[in-house]
């Protein structure tokens, strides 16, 4: 299946030619990739409980489905009408993006979708990386903000280079400090947007590696304890990790799935 564009939003889809042009030059490859532009989320569905992590909350997200098939639930009713259609079409990634984001302005919008388009080519790269990223989130190196761990780093960064393509320095500015006065948490991230310039050669895999072995036994007992409470689907063997040179092999060889069953949908 090529890629296939899920228009639920009128807003979103007047944003088809914006689209067209940042995928182009993200130059994303688009076997069995389904992007999802909602309708609703949790604020317009005032029943729904997020069980599963709080995706229908987040701007947009992520999901690789190559090896978890199940979709973070209680999904909203919009997303249960094209499950048997992402059956159908062996859809492995998806990319949801909220009302509010599509609804955003351009720039805005921009940002949030190449982010995202980002991750997708991370996970292409290597499937583990985002799970093993995940593992870093739960020592909380970074805060609250997680801008910090090198896979958003590097969605940012790439973000913000699509962005400087479409709109003008000064469109540019305007928009980060609009954004910066919104509160503290926006101030933080817009702000570190700005100034984020990372090297050409910058190689994600590395960074999470370093950034995983620089506390390894934390992580080790983290890991270890997720897995004794059956909160991960994942088996992280650290060790591994760390005493292998290259990272992509590293990243590759340690993770695998504790739970083979292939869940729900
Ligand atoms: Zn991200």
């Amino acid at each position: 299946m090529v890629k296939k564009i899920i228009y639920k939003n009128i807003e979103a889809k007047n944003k088809a030619g914006l689209i067209k042009r940042i995928d182009e030059l993200m130059e994303v490859p688009s076997d069995n990739v389904v992007i999802f532009f909602a309708n609703q989320d949790s604020t317009n569905r005032p029943d729904y409980k997020p069980e599963y992590d709080k995706y229908y909350d987040n701007e947009a997200f992520y999901l690789d489905r190559r090896e978890d098939k199940r979709f973070p639930h209680i999904w909203p009713d919009e997303i249960q009408d094209d499950l048997e259609m992402f059956r159908k079409n062996r859809c492995e990634h998806f990319i949801w993006i909220s009302k509010r984001i599509g609804e955003a302005e351009e720039i805005h919008f921009a940002l949030i979708y190449s982010h995202e388009l980002q991750h997708l080519k991370q996970s292409l790269k290597n499937k583990y990386l985002l799970i093993i990223a995940k593992l870093l989130e739960y020592n909380d190196n970074y805060g609250d903000l997680n801008i910090d761990l090198p896979t958003e780093v590097e969605c940012e960064a790439k973000a913000k280079e699509i962005l400087a393509k479409i709109f003008n320095q000064e469109t540019f500015e305007a928009y980060i400090k609009r954004m910066r006065e919104r509160g503290p948490y926006e101030s933080k991230r817009y702000g570190r947007l700005l100034e984020l310039n990372i090297p050409v050669n910058f190689d994600v895999e590395l960074e999470i590696q370093k950034d995983i072995c620089k506390n390894k036994e934390k992580l080790r007992k983290i890991q270890k304890q997720r897995e004794d409470t059956r909160n991960t689907d994942w088996n992280i063997d650290v060790d591994k990790l760390c005493f292998c040179r290259d990272p992509h092999e590293g990243i590759v060889s340690s993770v695998g799935k504790l739970n083979q069953d292939d869940g729900l949908w």
